[in-house]
């Protein structure tokens, strides 16, 4: 990690000469200007500024309209964008550049903005503070690399995407050893930039690979995906490849997911999730978090998978779940513990996809799982066998539009997170699915065009 006099002096001997300044917009994208150091040494390290439309836009950039926060009814003002010097780093893998993160405030109360990602995180861990907790947290960030590079793509259309591997690469060495140029470089990239990565391995798909990185305080784990994601585009980029975080990319292909590892910790820095004298080392405090998270997966789902394609990769016998059950590990089910027994004792939400927000996403799960801390929800037993076959159990939901209006119409997440929260990614989400409605796809042509 990099102070200011740490840049400075990196200035001074020509090592770094660009600064990234950038927030994180509703898609979980870095969205900044790149500064020129001596500009932000002299004065971008204290602010800057960015059109408020970026909380507002979609995928595409287009500014969506309805919104409470901004709109072309407000007149598309300035937030303030503040950086967070604790999140300044240099990027090995960009000549002479560094990066910071920045939260986005109103400029003139300096007060954060309510839906910006990194404030709804932040609100959920001074939540947990006040109880006397530190969530740690870890993500499992798993994405496809393919050997055609994103212009490529642009010309031709995602048709032409060749998998870097041929064949399911789960643990596979020789495999993996195809994609190693890309996957080396993000580790040692990543490591330089100051993120502990543990290790990266292939997943059960051709092309499709996993990320582990060390967990962490949440907040910090978040940005850690974040940059992750960035890093791995920008690597594959520049070697001609390209990757993707989309939950679901082909009908016939395994989704990614973002699972999610969750522990509580004393703010003396003890493990809370731990009692060696109970079942599976679980403390009382693990089983009613837990408990929070299964009474709420249905109302949070929309944080675990916010997009139509999300929902696509929901299905038996691919490990993603479900069915919003606990097991002990068992990949079976929506959560599942780890650890048991140990120190390391965790829970793993596997509902959570590749394209999940890493902020809100931890956020929603922390809110449940401070919510049967709370109230005490007793947690009942474990889920055993193949539960996507289980009958009678709450399922995950099964579509954008079911999970929205379940977080629509949740007292406890507007309680929870806020109404202004709520109303923002209901309304994205609202959006988002209208835009699937009126879009004529592959899948409607090749089946009514000769036969309708
Ligand atoms: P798996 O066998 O599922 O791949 P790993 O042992 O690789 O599990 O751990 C998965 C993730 O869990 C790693 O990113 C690790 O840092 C994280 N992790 C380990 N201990 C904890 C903990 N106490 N709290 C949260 N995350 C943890």
């Amino acid at each position: 990690m990099l102070t200011l006099e740490g840049l400075q002096a990196a200035f001074d001997t020509g090592a770094i000469d660009t600064v990234v300044v950038a927030a994180v917009d509703m898609q979980g994208r870095l969205m900044g200007k790149r500064f020129h150091a001596a500009h932000f040494l002299d004065h971008g390290w204290q602010e800057t500024h960015c059109c408020d439309y970026l909380l507002t836009v979609d995928m595409e950039m287009t500014p969506v309209p309805g919104y409470a926060a901004a709109g072309w009814d407000k007149g598309y003002g300035d937030y303030l964008v503040k950086p967070d010097l604790a999140t300044l780093r240099p990027l090995p893998w960009l000549p002479g550049t560094a990066l910071v993160l920045a939260d986005l405030m109103d400029p003139a109360t300096h007060a954060d903005i309510a839906q910006s990602p990194r404030a709804i995180l932040k609100r959920q861990i001074a939540r947990a503070r006040a109880l006397g907790f530190q969530p740690m947290m870890a993500t499992e960030l798993e994405f496809f690399v393919f050997e055609t590079p994103y212009a490529a793509l642009r010309d031709r259309g995602p048709t032409g995407l060749v998998p870097i591997s041929g064949y399911n690469e789960d643990y596979h060495i020789f495999q993996t050893t195809k994609e190693e140029p890309l996957m080396r470089a993000l580790r040692n990239g990543l490591y330089g930039a100051g993120i502990p990565v543990e290790n990266t391995k292939g997943e059960a798909e051709a092309g499709q690979a996993e990320i582990n990185i060390r967990y962490a305080e949440a907040l910090t784990c978040a940005d850690h995906h974040a940059i992750t994601k960035t890093a791995a585009k920008e690597i594959a980029h520049a070697q001609g490849q390209s990757v993707t975080f989309m939950a679901k990319y082909a009908t016939d292909r395994a989704g990614s997911s973002a699972h999610v590892h969750q522990s509580l910790w004393t703010l003396d820095g003890r493990p809370a999730f731990r009692d060696p004298d109970a079942p599976l080392g679980m403390s009382g405090v693990m089983r009613h978090f837990l408990a929070g998270q299964l009474a709420h997966a249905a109302d949070i789902t929309l944080f675990l998978a916010p997009y139509v394609n999300s929902y696509k990769r929901f299905c038996p016998g691919l490990f993603a779940p479900t069915k919003a059950v606990w097991s002990v590990d068992n990949r079976t089910a929506g959560f599942r513990v780890c650890g048991a027994g140990t120190g390391a004792v965790r829970v793993e939400c596997r509902i959570g996809g590749a394209d999940l927000n890493p902020y809100t996403a931890l956020a929603a799960l922390l809110a449940a799982g401070l919510d049967g801390i709370e109230r005490r929800l007793p947690l009942g037993p474990a889920q055993t066998g193949d539960a996507y076959a289980a009958q009678g159990v709450p399922e995950i939901p099964a579509t954008l539009r079911e999970a929205a209006g379940i977080a629509d119409a949740s007292d406890w997440l507007r309680g929870a997170l806020g109404d202004d929260v709520v109303d923002h990614y209901v309304h994205a989400a609202r959006w988002e699915i209208a835009e699937a409605d009126r879009a004529v796809t592959d899948w409607d042509l090749k089946r009514g065009l000769e036969r309708a």
